[in-house]
């Protein structure tokens, strides 16, 4: 191997990580400015990143996991101690943790979801198999208030910024499947189901990803 194809290879690396940082950073800069891109159009600016996006898949669902990890000790902590607890302990702790850990769990599924995003648009198949006008119904339907669509399926209640309900996908007494409006994502602690609001529409309804995305449109 030469030289010259060693760093230029080494370059090209360094370039989709660099991209695929600055995508982030610009994304979150741009939220603020309450300035909507299209996903397409951010894809088209940070192409070079889509080398990084399966790793970052399995990096990020690998941090996703230890997060999570880090909750279910927690919860088994107070289970543990269950009967020396005062309900009002009780409540403190569970929301400490909420406090502490949760952000750091949604944190990494909202970056999953972020990269799946944009590894739609890298998906040449898919391209080939959607015209452009299905990729314009994908951003309404992506778009769709996830509040909207679950209130139909399921009985809501609002705790602070996110809505909880008993979990469409496996059996539960009480309330473990979240929905939060401001990512428009979805995660059960329970079962660990999670994605956006079409792959919610997708499951409820047992549709394939193109049923769903008409269904939402
Ligand atoms: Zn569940």
């Amino acid at each position: 191997m030469n030289k010259k194809f060693v760093k230029n290879e080494l370059l090209r690396e360094m370039e989709a990580e660099f991209y695929f940082r600055v995508e982030n950073d610009w994304r979150k800069h741009e939220e603020k400015r309450n300035f909507s891109k299209t996903e397409k159009d951010i894809y088209e600016v940070f192409k070079p990143s889509r080398k990084m996006l399966l790793n970052k898949i399995d990096e990020w669902e690998e941090k996703g996991k230890i997060a999570e990890e880090e909750i279910i000790k927690k919860f088994n902590i107070i289970n543990k101690y269950n009967d020396n607890l005062s309900d009002f302990d009780r409540w403190f702790y569970k929301r400490l943790i909420y406090h502490l850990y949760l952000p750091k769990l949604l944190n990494c599924i909202d970056q999953i979801l972020r990269i799946k995003r944009l590894l739609f648009y890298t998906l040449s198949k898919a391209k080939q198999s959607y015209g452009s006008n299905f990729q314009d119904k994908i951003e309404i339907a992506r778009n769709k208030p996830i509040i909207d669509i679950a209130s139909n399926f399921l009985d809501l209640k609002k705790i602070s910024d996110k809505h909880v309900a008993l979990c469409p996908f496996h059996k539960e007494k009480t309330a473990s499947f979240y929905i939060y409006p401001n990512t428009n994502s979805f995660y059960c602690f329970g079962c660990r189901n999670n994605g956006d609001v079409i792959s919610l529409v997708m499951k409820l309804q047992g549709f394939d990803f193109k049923q769903a995305v008409n269904y939402l449109n």
